[in-house]
């Protein structure tokens, strides 16, 4: 692949680093990345890939900006409030690197359309907010075969993951999907929501920035894949941890007798 002298500025940081290099470079500019939610974590996620030089990235979110996500979703601006924030998301975008080409969904992933969207890209970023969208996600990237990177943020705390249950780690053992951790979601109302408890704005740009960097890492292949661990970060005390997780032979998706085996368990 043949860079312009103006990717080549562009791009010089990337270039410079020798597990990216221009091959690299390349490959990301050729990638086709999947970001659900244009929100907390969606935003900084968007940002990075964008100013990366992902060649395509796909942003999935119904919503429109309101002026109590400006505190934390810093890929909308104050005169956006009111638009939809996939349109939002693309004036910006368009600002940092009109290189890239920006797709926007303007609705919903259900059941119906989760298959068919997925399978378009190479790897999907969940930045949702809510258990039935990631739930959905996780199951739609096992059937579809795509890695997932994702991220879920409360109040000052945040992990971090990355799932890739079709393939198996180094020593040849199978890699865990979400469902493997937590088989089905919690009742409605359990796990309080960032609307109902709130969230420290910055924390998004932590949790989204490791996402868009593991994002980054499994595009390009390089470097120790997340699959396999979760990294946990609580804000407060200022801790990182990272522990090993492994696949449950009785996960209901990816285990030996799966009950899961289509999409039609999730509301459409
Ligand atoms: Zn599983």
């Amino acid at each position: 692949m043949d860079f312009t002298e103006n990717q080549i500025q562009r791009y010089a940081r990337h270039i410079l680093l020798n597990d990216v290099g221009g091959e690299g470079q390349a490959r990301l500019m050729q990638s086709k990345v999947l970001v659900i939610g244009a929100g907390g974590l969606g935003s900084p996620v968007i940002l990075y890939l964008a100013a990366a030089g992902i060649g395509t990235i796909g942003v999935i979110d119904d919503d429109v900006v309101d002026l109590s996500n400006l505190q934390r979703q810093i890929v909308h601006t104050t005169d956006a409030v009111g638009t939809a924030k996939v349109e939002s998301a693309r004036q910006t975008i368009k600002a940092i690197n009109p290189e890239v080409n920006l797709v926007t969904h303007p609705h919903r992933i259900t059941a119906d359309n989760a298959l068919e969207l997925i399978s378009s890209y190479d790897l999907v970023a969940d930045g949702c907010d809510n258990f039935a969208t990631r739930f959905l996600v996780n199951d739609a990237c096992y059937f579809a075969k795509k890695p997932l990177v994702s991220a879920a943020i409360l109040r000052f705390d945040g992990q971090l993951y990355t799932f890739r249950p079709n393939d198996t780690d180094a020593k040849g053992d199978p890699l865990p999907c979400y469902r493997c951790l937590f088989p089905k979601a919690p009742p409605p109302g359990q796990v309080p929501t960032c609307a109902e408890a709130g969230v420290l704005g910055a924390l998004c740009g932590t949790m989204g920035s490791l996402q868009a960097t593991e994002v980054i890492k499994e595009l390009i292949g390089i470097g120790d894949s997340l699959a396999g661990s979760i990294l946990i970060y609580e804000g407060l005390a200022t801790e990182f941890q990272k522990i090993r997780v492994k696949a449950d032979p009785n996960c209901p998706l990816c285990g030996s007798t799966p009950t899961i085996t289509d999409l039609s368990s999730h509301d459409t």
